[in-house]
């Protein structure tokens, strides 16, 4: 259940940058993007009926999805954090951030909080490739990801990550190579999405300008199945397809066919 901690990114409010990276858009991945003036406590009151109605069975994760979830003086993310690990129906908590916002006191505070319920430490990287980081503007090394996992493991934290399949510039060695990296770095689990170019982001300018082309469907599948087979069965996998609202959107025109990605995957990875 994505939730909103009120928070922004130091790639927005100009601390490292104030574009954010060239694809993002929080609009288009998070449906809670614009509900940071809405307490934590009412989002929870607010949408966990409706959830359980629809799964009356399942456990339900507390997600903190837009923007950098850890971007907050410690005592003020106990406040933001606390409403999520008081509340009955809340199985465990995923937060989403970035490895140049896990200082050691926020990594402390998630590891107290882990003793009340399991929380999952979502770390984007998105590629390990450091060129293609410094062109997208991300603002973080590779080796600042690594570091920041260790650390964050070292506390007993589950962590996972982010990773976009098909940035400018990258072909599937570059995909190989960063699920070397998530596999050797024992992550728990990833997200896998094709790029997406959205509107009012850097990289659709780049797209228009025709800087560069988006893997096709077949491309993207194939990449995925060859990511899934270096990632091995040590790594969850937890989607695959990502999809953007229609009128956000601007390419590729495949990305919302979910079943299809699907089927193309798991047929991949079968034949082999
Ligand atoms: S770190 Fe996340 S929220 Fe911040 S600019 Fe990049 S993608 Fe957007």
């Amino acid at each position: 259940m994505p939730l909103s901690g009120g928070m922004t990114c130091p790639n927005l409010d100009g601390t490292k940058g104030t574009r954010g990276c060239s694809y993002c858009n929080n609009k288009s991945f998070s449906p809670v993007w614009d509900l940071a003036h809405v307490s934590v406590r009412d989002q929870l009151e607010t949408r966990i009926p409706p959830l359980r109605a629809k799964y009356p069975e399942a456990g339900i994760l507390a997600y903190f999805q837009p923007y950098t979830n850890t971007y907050a003086p410690v005592e003020r993310l106990r406040e933001i954090f606390s409403p999520a690990f008081e509340h009955p129906e809340i199985a465990g908590v995923a937060v989403g951030t970035r490895p140049d916002c896990l200082p050691e006191a926020t990594v402390a505070l998630l590891a107290e909080f882990n003793q009340k319920k399991p929380v999952i430490v979502e770390i984007g990287l998105q590629t390990a490739n450091d060129r293609t980081l410094e062109k997208i503007h991300r603002g973080h090394s590779v080796g600042d990801f690594k570091e920041a996992v260790r650390r964050v493991q070292g506390s007993g934290l589950l962590v996972t990550t982010h990773l976009i399949l098909g940035l400018p510039g990258e072909t599937i060695s570059d995909f190989m190579e960063t699920a070397r990296v998530v596999r050797d770095l024992d992550i728990s689990a990833v997200k896998i999405h094709p790029l997406h170019i959205v509107r009012g982001t850097q990289m659709a300018e780049q797209y228009a300008a025709g800087e560069f082309a988006l893997l096709s469907f077949d491309a993207y599948c194939d990449a995925v199945a060859s990511v899934i087979r270096v990632l091995g069965p040590g790594v969850a996998i937890e989607r695959f397809s990502g999809e953007s609202p229609d009128d956000l959107l601007i390419a590729p025109d495949w990305s919302g066919n979910r079943n299809q990605i699907v089927a193309r995957v798991e047929a991949n990875l079968q034949s082999f």
